[in-house]
């Protein structure tokens, strides 16, 4: 623990981390300590956890990188969190993040910007973009993120990291503050395998306080990572020909598919058609789900009020339009604007049957080949504001990872080395549904 504050401390330029738990980190530290000497230690007795600014953790303060949070403190832990506590896993602190998990470069943080750590004048990605950079730069040994369409999958690419979105249902999402509750998942970021799927067994599993989540029993995916076998796997064309995809990116992506050729497994080039349709159909999706979601900010129940207001009425406006940053309200008006009466037919319902045709092919896939692989992203880490006033710029960034998202599949990023610039590159493999073990399995192989 006195390791990580060290490096917290030299490293807080990044803003990784948006508050450190200095004295509970250490209490719990020693605590630890006397369980290990009496032999009763937990599976994570002395792993070090920082937590994305969207998880409740009692007694703490949580933002979700918002003003519209302010002061607000949790009543209780989110169930992912509690069970790496009883494990005896030490919360060093709560990272910083796109407000309420919308975005693809931590710029949209009333906390301020997260630096990469492998260029400091480029973005770590996001929107768990502090969860990245603290296990990048060695501020902690694992980090809590989630992803909704890509949040821990794209900052991992982005940092060189290993990340996860489990399957939708997998993780409870108890305590977690929602975006978009029908994509919402909880994922880790590690610097290997065995530590992610160490975390990711511990976080899983059924849970009386979330109803949708799921009752199969969790494997011990970390005592299941050895791979001998042949398999088989699909590559989208549509993906690696896609305009979008920066020259090296793809070239790294087709020396892997020809390594697996090499070693004897079954690789095919699979036609995707739908890939123009996903961004639109995640797009609206979430929109739709995060205006419904985010109306609960009222200035009543939580968080930051208005100290302008003269009636009832404008205590509502004004907390909301001071509360919220420029990126959640856009989101707000277009959920808004696809869920009104005279539009809901032409956008929701439409994009909910487009949604349905994807989670069908993918599923179907995927019931032909093990593994479906593709770049995590188009590009290497970009800049600082150079996707800012475009935000459907921004939006395409997304568009390997959110495949995954709406069909409700788990996929991880792994590192394929580096492009021209010294910056990571990432490489996504999807499973089918509670796959993790396998998905686990592949990328310990690979990585
Ligand atoms: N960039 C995507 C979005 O803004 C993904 C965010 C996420 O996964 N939380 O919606």
């Amino acid at each position: 623990v006195n390791y990580y504050l060290n490096n917290i401390q030299t490293k807080a330029h990044l803003n990784a981390f948006v508050e450190v738990y200095t004295d509970s980190a250490l209490a719990q530290a020693s605590k630890v300590d006397e369980k290990i000497s009496s032999g009763s230690a937990g599976r994570l007795a002395g792993m070090v956890i920082g937590i994305k600014d969207v998880l409740c953790y009692q007694g703490h303060t949580v933002n979700a990188s918002s003003k519209i949070l302010e002061r607000f403190e949790s009543q209780f832990t989110s169930t992912a969190v509690q069970r790496l506590i009883d494990e005896d896993a030490i919360i060093i602190g709560r990272l910083n993040c796109d407000e309420f998990g919308m975005g693809s470069s931590n710029e949209n943080s009333v906390h301020g910007k997260v630096l990469n750590a492998a260029d400091e004048s480029r973005v770590p990605g996001g929107s768990s973009g502090g969860s990245a950079v603290a296990v990048q730069a060695n501020l902690c040994t694992v980090s809590l993120g989630t992803d909704t369409g890509g949040s821990v999958r794209q900052p991992a690419a982005f940092t060189g990291l290993v990340g996860i979105k489990p399957t939708y249902s997998r993780v409870s999402r108890w305590g977690l503050i929602a975006y978009a509750s029908s994509f919402d998942t909880i994922g880790v970021f590690s610097k290997n395998v065995p530590d992610n799927a160490l975390v990711m067994e511990i976080m899983a599993g059924s849970d009386d306080f979330d109803s949708t989540v799921s009752k199969k029993p969790v494997p011990h995916y970390s005592e299941l990572l050895h791979f001998d076998k042949r398999v088989k796997v699909a590559y989208l064309k549509e993906t690696i020909e896609s305009p979008a995809l920066q020259a090296e990116i793809k070239e790294n992506t087709l020396g892997v598919l020809d390594r697996l050729k090499n070693e004897g497994h079954q690789v095919d080039e699979v036609n995707f058609p739908l890939l123009k349709y996903i961004l639109p159909t995640y797009y609206i999706l979430t929109t739709a789900e995060a205006s419904s979601n985010l109306s609960r900010f009222d200035g009543v129940k939580y968080g930051y009020r208005t100290p302008n207001a003269h009636n009832l009425e404008s205590m509502y406006k004004m907390t909301r339009t001071e509360g919220f940053g420029e990126e959640v309200k856009r989101r707000i008006m277009l959920g808004t604007f696809v869920l009104s009466a005279s539009y809901y037919d032409a956008y929701f319902t439409k994009a909910q049957k487009v949604r349905r045709l994807i989670k069908e092919f993918t599923e179907d896939l995927l019931n032909k080949y093990d593994y479906i692989i593709m770049p995590t992203t188009p590009s290497t880490a970009f800049k600082f504001g150079e996707h800012s006033n475009d935000p459907v710029a921004m939006y395409l960034e997304d568009l390997f990872t959110v495949q995954a998202s709406v069909s409700g599949v788990p996929a991880l990023s792994i590192p394929n080395g580096v492009d021209s610039k010294g910056l990571p590159i990432g490489l996504q493999i999807m499973a089918n549904s509670f796959k993790e073990a396998e998905l686990y399995a592949f990328a310990n192989y690979l990585n």
